[in-house]
């Protein structure tokens, strides 16, 4: 039985994907760890797509994954379906994509979290955070119990003052099925957090017994499936396929018809939805040009018939959902199982929060997730782990991890949040990041696996496969420098693989430059590539083709750092700094840059006041009691 008369270390409120990564980061670096939720058998729920990755996400998964994070494990386990994204393109833009079963998944983050050493489980509703002036003690539960934590960080998703919408029905619901969360909302407004409303929505779910898949395209994933963990035994389900199908005018003439119905564009609806991920009523009315949508057929799981319809998200009333999903190809007698909904919540805006993710009013708090205005599972995840981190190493007396915007798209997420903050959903795509090609799916590990492993995060076992993974990497780059003359035996094997015969000596190195040659066409001159893994291949290849790109970049952020590590104190006030906009001076004020860099992010601060802010640092006027700066 959980003593809950112990003061925790870290107390993790919601175990959604933020709130799992959180609870097991903490308690794997030592901390008595709590995880509080409402409902035990929705630990990990999908709430909406059972799907992990995709673009830019899949980098998230993997960058989670090299910290010491989950996710990647868990989807390795439960997928159904893996395919990697953009193969034909470049390295930068590749990301894997997993179909889930949601039960699978859910049922294995559970365990693994039960099994953890250092963690406690309480089904519960917190509906306080408790303070001691602007220092977190603790939470209390619904029926009154107190639990003491010097650190607490909240993970509520779409739960604080949930409201779901179908028509003109609505009802306070966390998430269909999941009651809402709002004595929390108002705690959290009573210790003067500012809590804005956002807007979310879901597909109807079919019965698959009910489509006819003969008259759809088939869409299978990878074979071999590519597992997404640098730790993992492999892919372990049966994979199943997708199907394609698309909306079509008569579709389109039914949503029109459900409009005057329609929360959305009735007016009911009040909070903002994400523009990138419009529901089908708003892709009928924002494009009218467009004479069909596509509609992916996903599987929910291997041990159900419900399909996901992927692309028909809505919250129009449930005849017009009937209606709608009838016109479609292929589910002219589709049923529904679950009626798609909309969903309204607060957040609360993200620039309240420190790039640890703790907050700035109350110390010792962290928020992490959907509540700091993201969307999705992926951003959630990487946020609960990075404010365990962080809340831990605080404990510990250590500086906190902030990644920055060249290091890892989780700090590109974080540094947007809590420099520019959001007034809609916030997700993550690879355009965010300037420097995408160093960020890529592939050498995650390579970014990210000393820092997992400085914090106690990442075991020993897994830093010692990334070792020897760097190791075999430098010894194969090495190799890359044999030389071959022009022999017919070399020749005959350049143009086997459509590449021209030498003339003169060349490296491998030289050759792999070619586009068109692989290290695999080149294994009759270098038998030795046939033990190199796959891994280490495709890292030695975009590092040799990429050669003068990746150069590029490496340079743009070496005056990308100089900025970055130009710090700027944590207590500065800008007030009547000479040169300096009174709104600039407000916006400095309120974001607290930890950096010049951060500062020149901020919309509105200009070039012209990052100068005279430099040159007040220079002149060792920056103080955070600004005594020497007037
Ligand atoms: P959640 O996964 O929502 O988990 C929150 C957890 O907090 C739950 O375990 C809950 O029980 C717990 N909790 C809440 N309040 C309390 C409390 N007071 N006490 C104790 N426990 C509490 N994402 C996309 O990327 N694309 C989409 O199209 C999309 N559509 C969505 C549609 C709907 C209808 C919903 C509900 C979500 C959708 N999402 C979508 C969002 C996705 O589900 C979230 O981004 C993701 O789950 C957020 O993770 P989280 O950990 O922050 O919160």
């Amino acid at each position: 039985m959980t003593d809950t008369n112990q003061n925790y270390g870290v107390i993790v409120v919601g175990a959604g994907h933020a709130g799992c990564e959180a609870a097991l980061a903490a308690a794997r670096m030592g901390a008595k760890t709590l995880l509080l939720t409402i409902n035990a058998d929705h630990i990990a729920a999908m709430s909406c797509n059972p799907a992990i990755g995709g673009l830019a996400k899949g980098q998230l998964v993997r960058e989670i994954d090299a910290l010491g994070g989950e996710m990647a494990r868990n989807i390795d386990y439960a997928g159904i379906q893996f395919r990697r994204l953009n193969t034909r393109k470049g390295p930068a833009v590749r990301s894997s994509r997993a179909q889930a079963d949601r039960v699978l998944y859910k049922d294995r983050m559970k365990r693994v979290l039960e099994e953890q050493e250092n963690l406690d489980i309480i089904q519960a509703e917190v509906v306080r955070v408790l303070v001691d002036g602007n220092r977190v003690t603790g939470v209390e539960t619904e029926i009154g119990q107190k639990l003491m934590g010097r650190r607490v960080i909240l993970t509520t998703g779409t739960f604080l003052r949930g409201l779901i919408h179908v028509g003109m029905y609505s009802r306070r619901a966390g998430r269909l099925g999941d009651p809402p969360s709002n004595d929390l909302s108002t705690c959290l407004v009573e210790l003067g957090f500012e809590l804005g409303r956002l807007k979310t929505g879901t597909p109807p779910r079919l019965n698959g017994r009910t489509i006819d898949f003969s008259k759809l395209a088939p869409q299978p994933g990878d074979d071999p499936p590519l597992p997404f963990s640098f730790w993992s035994n492999g892919v372990v389900q049966p994979q199943v396929p997708c199907y394609l199908t698309y909306t079509n005018a008569q579709t389109h003439e039914i949503i029109r018809g459900g409009l005057d119905r329609s929360p959305l564009y009735s007016g009911v609806i009040e909070g903002v939805g994400a523009r990138y991920c419009p529901s089908v009523e708003d892709k009928v009315v924002r494009f009218p040009e467009k004479p069909r949508h596509q509609v992916f057929l996903e599987p929910e799981g291997l041990g159900t018939h419900e399909i996901y319809p992927n692309g028909i998200s809505t919250s129009l009333p449930l005849d017009i959902q009937y209606a709608m999903v009838k016109s479609i190809p292929g589910l002219e007698h589709a049923e529904i199982i679950r009626p798609g909904y909309a969903i309204e919540y607060d957040y609360a805006d993200p620039t309240q929060i420190k790039p640890s993710l703790e907050t700035k009013l109350i110390e010792g708090l962290y928020f992490a997730g959907q509540i700091n205005g993201t969307s999705g599972y992926e951003e959630a995840a990487a946020q609960g782990l990075m404010a365990a981190i962080n809340a831990v190493l605080a404990e510990q007396g250590r500086d906190p991890v902030v990644l920055d915007r060249s290091q890892a798209y989780i700090g590109v997420m974080i540094d947007d949040l809590v420099t520019l903050g959001t007034r809609e959903p916030y997700r993550m795509f690879t355009s965010r990041a300037e420097y995408r090609l160093l960020l890529r799916e592939d050498n995650a590990d390579q970014r990210l696996c000393e820092i997992g492993h400085d914090v106690d995060l990442l075991s020993d076992d897994c830093y010692r496969i990334f070792s020897e993974k760097m190791e075999s990497i430098q010894a194969a780059r090495e190799r890359l420098s044999e030389r071959f003359g022009s022999s017919a035996e070399a020749n005959d094997v350049l143009t086997a693989a459509g590449s021209t015969p030498l003339k003169n000596q060349a490296t491998l190195r030289e050759l792999l430059r070619r586009p068109e040659l692989r290290l695999g066409d080149l294994l009759l001159l270098a038998p030795w590539v046939a033990d190199v893994s796959d891994d280490v291949i495709e890292a030695l290849e975009i590092e040799v083709k990429y050669e003068g790109y990746l150069d590029r970049q490496n340079e743009q952020v070496a005056r990308f750092k100089r900025l970055e590590n130009a710090s700027l104190p944590a207590d500065m006030d800008y007030t009547g700094l000479p040169g300096l906009s009174r709104e600039v001076q407000e916006k400095l004020n309120r974001i607290k840059p930890t950096s010049l860099g951060q500062a020149s992010r901020i919309s509105g601060v200009t070039p012209a006041a990052i100068s005279i802010l430099e040159v007040l640092m220079k002149r060792g006027g920056a103080r955070g009691d600004r005594s020497a700066t007037k």
